[in-house]
């Protein structure tokens, strides 16, 4: 049984009121730690800790800064059975998920420690008698709170381009998945950051996190996870006039035309909605199938489906809740009038009778405005509609709340590009499903989210630009 506490200033520090929250282990169902339930009075010492460390982090010498980054990266990856290890823990996903997960963790602090020699600004032939120029500046305090579903990664990957662009970091990981945030933070600190650049407050949303949102020091919230939740925040930083980044959920449209490679494209059209068993925003649930390949591709789907096996290849849902959350949508189905095509059900695995485990689950002859078509479901399921034409598909796609990603199957080029001009998401992938690129920015559409993470994209939304006018 493990017992966790903040990280702030550099240290451990037990929560000043004393308070924790039981951590359960998914795939067993059983309480596996304890994990310290932060609340504003916490919030206060970890974001004195950040503003004491904010200066000297902001006027670092870039290539010391760079180095620092390198050096947590290579610390990650040193450290990444251990890593994937306390992922498991926290989510039950199966290993080469985990290990993934901190591959692409480490990723980041190279890829954004590698940006600080990048050049700060722009000099502007404005008049003969005007020296002008512009320069990138930090926003100071960054707040970072992010879901469970890839708890390390997404930290990671508001983390980086933070230091890198010289802000400090108050992070709140979710309360179910605590374990990899702090050890990050913990490595970082082993890798020569200075104490105070990274803090990590714990406990739940509406304590902890919502007092790093109201938090008068905090100059920037990037926040991953729910649309209900992201209003809330937005309200909020709206009375504070604070940018955000938000990166929400999705439903989003995976369109096969009849041109496509059909083996290839059921088989990754299968890992878009079961990988980490579903719990991964930009899945692609919403599978539009051309109606000349539609029951050909349900075949090879279903095949593709039945061959994960529940507890190995495909891990557990989060939590209880969550888990009666997916299986509610099965009842919504049958009602709304969904054929099933396989699963459906709770999976049985062997010695964890108490797992969280669904079956892979897919449904055919789905009209668009089912809800299982319109809501996010965040479990191991898609939806199959069929469509005509391409107007109907790009239709279709479009007739929804997000706009997170949209994958394309086909071997025509004009059509991919055409396709892909008129699909309103953040995100295209044809031929290939979400390779996650450091270097490819990321964001929605609609209720998607706005802002970006990723790439160099990601370093505009974490300062601000100053610019300067000398007459000469
Ligand atoms: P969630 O919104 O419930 O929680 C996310 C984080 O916000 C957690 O740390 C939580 O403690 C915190 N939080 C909750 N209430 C808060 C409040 N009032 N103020 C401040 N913080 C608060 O989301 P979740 O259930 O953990 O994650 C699943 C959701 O995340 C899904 O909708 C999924 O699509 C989305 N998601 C989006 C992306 C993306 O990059 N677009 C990636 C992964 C997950």
């Amino acid at each position: 049984m493990y017992r966790l506490e903040h990280w702030i200033g550099g240290a451990l520090v037990a929560p000043e009121r004393g308070a924790y929250l039981d951590a359960v282990n998914p795939a067993t169902g059983q309480v596996a730690g304890q994990v310290a339930a932060g609340d504003r009075a916490d919030v206060d010492r970890a974001v004195a800790a950040a503003q004491a460390a904010a200066e000297g982090w902001r006027r670092y010498p870039a290539a010391e800064r760079g180095r620092i980054m390198l050096a947590i990266a290579a610390a990650l990856r040193a450290n990444r059975d251990r890593l994937a290890a306390l992922e498991r823990a926290d989510t039950g996903k199966p290993l080469p998920t985990a290990l993934a997960e901190v591959e692409g963790s480490a990723a980041y602090f190279e890829f954004y420690g590698s940006l600080v020699y990048l050049p700060a600004g722009d000099v502007l032939d404005v008049a003969p008698d005007q020296h002008v120029f512009t320069r990138r500046e930090p926003f100071g305090i960054v707040g970072v709170i992010t879901p469970w579903n890839l708890p390390l990664n997404q930290a990671a990957r508001a983390i980086a381009p933070a230091l890198t662009a010289g802000n400090v970091v108050v992070a709140k990981p979710s309360e179910v998945t605590s374990q990899s945030t702090l050890a990050l933070a913990e490595l970082a600190a082993g890798a020569g950051l200075p104490a105070g650049v990274i803090n990590v407050v714990l406990g739940t949303g509406p304590e902890a996190g919502e007092a790093i949102v109201r938090h008068p020091q905090v100059r920037k919230v990037a926040f991953t996870g729910s649309v209900g939740v992201g209003q809330a925040i937005g309200r909020i930083a709206a009375d504070r006039i604070i940018p955000l980044t938000l990166e929400l959920g999705g439903k989003s449209a995976n369109i096969i035309f009849e041109d496509a490679d059909l083996d290839l494209a059921a088989r990754e059209s299968v890992r878009g909605f079961t990988l980490n068993a579903g719990q991964v925003c930009s899945a692609g649930t919403r599978i539009l199938v051309q109606r000349g390949v539609y029951d050909r591709f349900l075949d090879a789907a279903r095949t593709a489906a039945e061959a994960l096996i529940p507890g190995d290849t495909l891990g557990p849902i989060i939590t209880e809740a969550q888990f009666r959350r997916v299986q509610g949508f099965f009842e919504v189905a049958r009602q709304d009038g969904a054929r099933l095509v396989t699963g459906g059900r709770v999976a049985e695995v062997a010695g964890h009778p108490q797992g969280h485990f669904i079956a892979p689950t897919l449904y055919a002859d789905v009209s668009n405005d089912m809800r299982i078509a319109r809501q996010e479901i965040f479990g191991p399921v898609g939806v199959v509609i069929p469509f005509d034409t391409e107007a109907e598909a790009v239709a279709l796609a479009n007739d929804s709340e997000y706009g997170l990603i949209g994958t394309l199957w086909t071997r025509d080029v004009s059509r991919a590009l055409r396709v892909a001009d008129r699909i309103e998401a953040g995100q295209i992938f044809v031929n290939v499903w979400n390779t996650m690129s450091v270097q490819t920015p990321f964001g929605g559409h609609k209720n998607s989210g706005y802002g970006r993470e990723k790439g160099i994209e990601a370093l505009h939304h974490y300062g601000h630009v100053k610019t300067v006018t000398l007459r000469v």
